[in-house]
C-alpha cells in the first residue's frame, strides 16, 4: 500500500485538471495529480494509427447500448491529445442562467495560447470552397479559432491525422500545462487510477486507487476530481453519489460527405471553417476521418459502406455537432446514449443542409453519405446546479469536479476554452477561500 498525505488531491489531467494543477502549484499550494493514462508523448506510436487506438478507451471500439461510438483519449493531457484543436468563447448561457461569468478567464487564455484561425492559405483549399458555399447559400461561415501556432511548428504539417495527436508541434494540448505545474512543484503520478473517493461524515478526506496491483490511498484537505465525464462519474457512483450519470450530453457528432471533381479535406487540416446555428442547435465545420480510420469507421455502418474509401482523396467533408438533449445513463454495466426523438429531427434536417452546401461545392449527389453517430464530448453527468454549486463543490464538503461533467446542457461547441475558464475561476476560489455557505446550504437541502 502506498500511501501519502498532501493539501491537494487533483484526479485526470485534461484541460480541467491540468489547468487546475498549473494554478494551484503557481500559487505554491502542494499538490499532487493523478492521472490513469500514461505520457504518449516523445513515444515513437504517438500520433500513429496504432497509437491512437492504443491511447483511446477500449481500442476506440467503446460503444453505448445504443451503438453511439464514443472516443474517449486515456492519456496525459486527457481527450486534448487527440482533439481538433478547434477554440470558441464561452457561451452566454453561463453567465446568463448560472450567474456565472467566464470571458475574462477565456479571453486571458485566448492571448495567451495565442488562439486565433489559421491564416488564409493553411486553411485548406477544399475547406475554404466548403465556406463559401455555405456563404453563397446564405449561412455565417466563420474561419474557426485554434489553439494552433503554426510558427511554433519546425514544418507546419497538419492535416486529417492531427486527430491521431500533434506531430509538428504547433497545437496545444493540456500535458503543456502539466509541465509546467511540475516546474512549479506539483507532483505527477501517471498509470494511477482513482476509484473511490475517501469520505468521512460527509467530508472528503482523500481518494483510494491502484498503480498497477499496487494499491494506494491519498489523505488530503481537497479533493477535485476532473476525471472526465465519464470517468468522474464512475468515481463519485463508486463513492455512494449515485445521482453521478443519470443523463448526459455528448454533443453527438456526424459526418456527411460527398465526393468532388478535386482533391478533398483529407490534407487540410481539420475544422477551419465553422458556422454555428444556435436556433437549430448545431455547429457544421469542415471535416474527415483520417485516411485509415476512414474504412474502419465506414465498417460499423455496413459492409459495403468502406467501399467508398477509394474516393477518399476527393472526399469532402462537413461535421454536424448536435446540442443534443441531456439523456442517457452510466452505470457499473455501461453507457445509455442515444438520440432523442426531437434531437433526431434536428439532426435530420442538420444533414439536409450539409448536403445542399457540398452540392454548391461540387460534390456528386449520389455519392453522398452520412456516417454513424460518434460521441467526442462526455459532458453535463454532475450538472451545476443539480450535484454541484457554482463554485463546483458537491454536496460531500471539499470534494470539488472541474470537468465537462458540470457543464449543465451540451455546448454543440469546442469545450476546451470552457473548461479551462471553469478551471482558472476554481482555482481562484479554492486559493481566496471565497466560499458561498449560502449556496453550499441550498444544494445541501436540495439533496437531503
Ligand atoms: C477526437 C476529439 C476531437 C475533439 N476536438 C475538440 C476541439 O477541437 N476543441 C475542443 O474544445 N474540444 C474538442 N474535443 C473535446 C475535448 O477534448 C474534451 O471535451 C475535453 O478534453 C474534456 O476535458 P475534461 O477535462 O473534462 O476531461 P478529459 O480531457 O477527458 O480528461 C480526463 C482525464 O482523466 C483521466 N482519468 C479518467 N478516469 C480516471 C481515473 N479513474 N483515475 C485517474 N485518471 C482518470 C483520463 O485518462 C483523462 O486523461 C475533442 C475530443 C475528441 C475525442
Amino acid at each position: 500500500m502506498i500511501r501519502k498525505t498532501v493539501d491537494y488531491v487533483v484526479v485526470g489531467s485534461g484541460p480541467g485538471g491540468a489547468t487546475l494543477v498549473r494554478e494551484l502549484a503557481r500559487a505554491g499550494k502542494q499538490v499532487l495529480l493523478l492521472e490513469r493514462g500514461r505520457d504518449w508523448r516523445g513515444h515513437p506510436l504517438y500520433a500513429t494509427y496504432p497509437g491512437a487506438l492504443l491511447y483511446a478507451d477500449r481500442y476506440a471500439l467503446l460503444f453505448s447500448r445504443e451503438g453511439l461510438n464514443i472516443v474517449r483519449p486515456l492519456m496525459l493531457g486527457g481527450a486534448t491529445g487527440m482533439y481538433c484543436g478547434c477554440a470558441a468563447m464561452p457561451l452566454p448561457f453561463w453567465k446568463q442562467k448560472h450567474g456565472i461569468d467566464l470571458d475574462a478567464h477565456a479571453r486571458a487564455t485566448y492571448d495567451e495560447l495565442k488562439i486565433a484561425p489559421l491564416p488564409a492559405h493553411l486553411r485548406g483549399e477544399a475547406s475554404t470552397r466548403i465556406a463559401h458555399a455555405g456563404a453563397e447559400l446564405g449561412m455565417d461561415w466563420q474561419a474557426q479559432d485554434k489553439f494552433m501556432q503554426p510558427a511554433l511548428a519546425k514544418s507546419f504539417d497538419c492535416s486529417a491525422t492531427c486527430m491521431l495527436g500533434c506531430r509538428c508541434g504547433a497545437k496545444w494540448n493540456a500535458a503543456q500545462y502539466v509541465d509546467a505545474a511540475v516546474v512549479d512543484g506539483c507532483e505527477l503520478w501517471t498509470r494511477a487510477r482513482v476509484d473511490r473517493v475517501d469520505i468521512v461524515q460527509n467530508r472528503a478526506t482523500g481518494v483510494s486507487g491502484h498503480i498497477g496491483n499496487k494499491p494506494f490511498e491519498i489523505t488530503a484537505n481537497t479533493v477535485i476530481l476532473a476525471a472526465g465525464g465519464i470517468g468522474t462519474t464512475h468515481i463519485l457512483q463508486a463513492s455512494g453519489l449515485d445521482a453521478a450519470g443519470q443523463g448526459m450530453a455528448m454533443d453527438t457528432t456526424a459526418m456527411v460527405y460527398g465526393v468532388a471533381p478535386t482533391k478533398g479535406i483529407g490534407a487540410d487540416p481539420p475544422m477551419t471553417w465553422s458556422y454555428a446555428d444556435d436556433d437549430l442547435g448545431v455547429l457544421y465545420s469542415t471535416l474527415i476521418d483520417p485516411w485509415l480510420m476512414y474504412p474502419l469507421i465506414m465498417a460499423t455502418k455496413g459492409p459495403t459502406y468502406p467501399l467508398s474509401w477509394r474516393n477518399w482523396g476527393r472526399t469532402y467533408g462537413i461535421m454536424i455537432k448536435l446540442k443534443d438533449d441531456i439523456s442517457g445513463s452510466i452505470d457499473k454495466s455501461g453507457i445509455s446514449k442515444g438520440l432523442t426523438t426531437r434531437d433526431r429531427a434536428r439532426l435530420s434536417s442538420a444533414e439536409q443542409i450539409a448536403r445542399d452546401i457540398l452540392q454548391r461545392a461540387g460534390c456528386d449527389p449520389t455519392s453522398f453519405l452520412t456516417t454513424p453517430l460518434r460521441g467526442t464530448h462526455p459532458s453535463a453527468t454532475v450538472r451545476i446546479s443539480e450535484m454541484v454549486t457554482t463554485d463546483l463543490e458537491t454536496s460531500v464538503a471539499d470534494l470539488y469536479v472541474c470537468d465537462a461533467s458540470v457543464f449543465p446542457e451540451a455546448l454543440a461547441r469546442p469545450t476546451v476554452i470552457t473548461i479551462i475558464a471553469l478551471a482558472k475561476r476554481l482555482a481562484l476560489h479554492l486559493t481566496t477561500a471565497t466560499t458561498k455557505p449560502e449556496d453550499l446550504r441550498r444544494l445541501r437541502e436540495l439533496v437531503g
